[in-house]
Order: C-alpha cells, then structure tokens, then sequence
C-alpha cells in the first residue's frame, strides 16, 4: 500500500491511498484541475481513483470533491452530518455515507474512521497500518487508541503556538486555533507521537499553517523532542510532497 500527500496545508489537502483492491483520495481541497495536475506531477491519475473520502465539511478539504465526483463519476463518502454542511459546496455528486462508529469497505479496502476533535462530525481514516489524521484541536481518545497499531501516520502539525498567540490573527481566531476543536500544534503532535506512535516508522506532518508555522520550525520542534528513531517529513503547502510505500516502509 502507498500513500502519496497531493497537498497539505490549511490552504488545501488531499492525499491519495493506492493498495491492490483500492485508490481512495482522503480530501479533495483543491481544484479540480490542481489536483489533477499534481497528481500527475508523482505519476498518478484520477482515472484510477475509486472514491473520494471526506474528514470534514471545511472547504480546505471538500472544494475540489465535487468536480472529480461527476468528472469521473465516483462516489464521495462523508458522514451524513458533514453532507449536511457540504451539500451546497459539492452540488451534485454520488454521496455515500458512514458512521463514524463503523468500519466500511471500498472493494475489498478497509476504512476506519477515527472520530477527531475539530468540526461537525470531523474524523481521521485508518486503513491498515496507515493513519490519516488532520484537523483536530486536540488528540482524541480514539486517536490514541489507534496510534500504537500504526507504522506510517499523516499527521497535523499546524502551528507553532507562539506564533499564534504573537501573530497578527484577531483575538477570536488566535482561541479557535488553540481550543480543543482548533488544529493541533507541534508540540502536541509531537507529544502524541513520542506517548502513542510505538511502531511509528514514518510521520509525514502535514496541514502546516503559512501564517503561524514554517517547516524549520516543525522540524526543529521534532527534532528535539522526539527522541525514538523514525523518519520524519514536512509535507509541502506548495506542491505533491511524494509518495511513499507503507507496507514495507521503503521510501521512494
Ligand atoms: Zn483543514
Ligand atoms: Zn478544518
């Protein structure tokens, strides 16, 4: 199995699974066209997606869903609550839905949502030793649950929490990032992994913020606290980041 990370960031994510029976992108928060171009940047293409899964309703991760739903006529799986708010966003499209209490399959993949702390009905994927988690103020239960089973997670480091409180944000915005269904900092994401991620053998961090974070900052902030051996990744804001191989964890 291989996940390759399209785009992440709070200006737009979307990352491509790809195992035997299966392709799924988790979020699609970009055009239509961009993502199909970055896509193409790793040797990729929509024609072998099966389905489109959306974490949460926000259009960082839900504008470009729509479009590759009806270009390529695949489903869009989402929790009925997150239909709900994307509805109008994503106009007419195969929606299907799931539980965040249940496991779901598409073809013979297994799909497990993992509830976060963020939004209406918000949540992360795990699919086999892979874990897929952006968009929460906070780690959840279920999260940490989860965490020791992982070899590879795709993981929130949003901001540095300093830049936050100093940054130019207006005050309302600066106690949504830090709340409990804000984003997820990188201390915090560090703690998690360096408490839970106990066969973590690579963490790719993602949804950086372009205001409150900068790569060297995430990178520097790992560095120093997580003292167990694993690779470790700053997903681009900018462009596809790679792909790289879960099973065997060899990189490409
Ligand atoms: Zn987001
Ligand atoms: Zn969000």
């Amino acid at each position: 199995m291989e996940i390759s990370v399209i785009a992440s960031g709070s200006n737009g994510n979307c990352c491509l699974v790809e195992d035997r029976d299966a392709s799924v992108l988790i979020d699609a928060g970009k055009s239509g066209r961009e993502i199909e171009s970055r896509l193409s940047s790793l040797g990729k293409s929509m024609e072998d997606v099966d389905a489109v899964l959306l974490t949460h309703s926000h259009s960082d991760h839900v504008s470009g869903a729509g479009v590759l739903s009806r270009r390529y006529s695949i489903p869009v799986y989402m929790t009925r609550q997150v239909f709900a708010e994307a509805s109008a966003r994503l106009r007419k499209i195969d929606a299907r839905h799931f539980s965040l209490k249940k496991s779901f399959r598409i073809k013979d993949m297994k799909i497990r949502p993992v509830p976060t702390s963020h939004n209406v009905s918000s949540c992360g994927f795990v699919i086999k030793k892979l874990g897929v988690f952006t968009d929460t103020g906070t780690v959840t239960d279920e999260m940490k649950k989860v965490m020791p089973g992982l070899s590879t997670v795709l993981l929130e480091s949003n901001h540095d929490i300093d830049m936050v409180i100093k940054g130019p944000y207006p005050y309302f915005l600066k106690n949504w990032i830090l709340s409990d269904i804000g984003h997820l900092s990188n201390i915090h994401a560090c703690g998690f992994i360096q408490e839970h991620g106990k066969n973590l053998s690579l963490a790719l961090l993602g949804h950086l913020s372009g205001n409150n974070n900068t790569p060297e900052m995430a990178t520097k902030t790992f560095e120093a606290l997580v003292k167990r051996k694993f690779d470790f990744r700053v997903c681009s804001r900018e462009k596809a980041s790679g792909s790289w191989n879960i099973d065997g964890s060899k990189r490409r």
